[in-house]
């Protein structure tokens, strides 16, 4: 297999089942001088498993500005370091951006090894659209935080990600069938490629109340997934001026009614005009 010197590896690891870690990821993590990890003793038993003898440096949240610099010192200086974090792609909400850039900065070979990420295989199975989405990572912890980031993606439109824990799932899914509706769709992806897989969807509501009933679904890992707002048709009319016009339509020829329902509600004509066709048609329809 290639291997490159002098470079930095971003190499992903399983969120689960150790059958997903792909052989060039152990053969890069054998070869390299170095594989920085969030946590040693977590690391350690992976590495362990696949006979990774290469020595580990603790890199996470707290550290990681202050110890990027001397990584990168250690790349120029010739070794060959890898980033793996605790489970699936470093940086997605796991440490390693500062030290990315910082390498990239110094004219480093950052090189990716795909593999598992919990938010794409999550959404590989959703059933939710998958053309363009929104990763939102973890919400706030905190109760007015967390509803104010949900209220502000209240009209994304794009299928939208987030990590869970299982102590928030609770109060995360009720805020949401409060902020989005009980109608929206979801997908509650749990434990993913692990003995106890769950992937479950519905509404928001029907979500909630599954998971407030059964404990289970509130351990392990998981990610939510929610159906992106529905796009508004400019040619729809809001429910004042549909209501205005049909009492209107029910005295009055449909001109006369337009343009009325026009000076009451500010709503251009011509779309009045419209609706109030498609509303004599459905009626001559019955
Ligand atoms: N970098 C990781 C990735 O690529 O997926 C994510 C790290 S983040 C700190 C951990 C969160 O990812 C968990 O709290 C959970 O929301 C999600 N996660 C990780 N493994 C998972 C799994 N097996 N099933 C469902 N969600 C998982």
């Amino acid at each position: 297999m290639d291997f490159y010197k002098q470079c930095l590896y971003i190499v992903a690891t399983p969120i689960g089942n150790l059958g997903d870690f792909s052989p060039r990821a152990v053969d890069v993590l054998q070869r390299v001088d170095l594989i920085a990890v969030e946590d040693t003793r977590h690391s350690g038993r992976l590495l362990q498993h696949f006979a990774i003898k290469t020595p580990m440096q603790a890199l996470h949240e707290h550290n990681e500005r202050k110890l990027a610099d001397a990584l990168v010192q250690k790349i120029e200086n010739g070794q060959t370091l890898a980033l793996i974090s605790d489970a699936g792609t470093p940086l997605l909400s796991d440490p390693g951006y500062h030290l990315v850039r910082l390498a990239r900065e110094k004219g480093i070979r950052v090189i990716p090894v795909p593999g598992a990420c919990a938010a794409i295989t999550a959404l590989s199975a959703a059933g939710l659209a998958t053309d363009r989405f929104r990763f939102e990572g973890f919400l706030p912890a905190k109760n007015g935080a967390r509803r104010q980031q949900l209220e502000s993606l209240k009209q994304e439109t794009l299928t939208l990600l987030f990590y869970e824990s299982p102590h928030r799932i609770e109060d995360s899914l009720s805020d949401m069938v409060a902020i989005f509706g009980a109608q929206r769709q979801g997908v509650l992806a749990r434990e993913l490629t692990k003995t106890f897989e769950t992937i479950r969807g519905g509404t928001l509501a029907e979500l909630s109340s599954w998971v407030t009933g059964d404990a289970n679904q509130r351990k392990g890992e998981m990610v939510l997934l929610v159906q992106g707002a529905a796009v508004a048709d400019p040619d729809d009319l809001d429910a004042d001026a549909e209501r205005v016009l049909k009492i209107l339509l029910q005295d009055l020829p449909l001109k006369q009614a337009a343009a009325l329902a026009t000076e009451i509600t500010g709503v251009r004509k011509k779309k009045l005009y419209a609706r109030g066709l498609e509303l004599k048609q459905e009626r001559g329809n019955q």
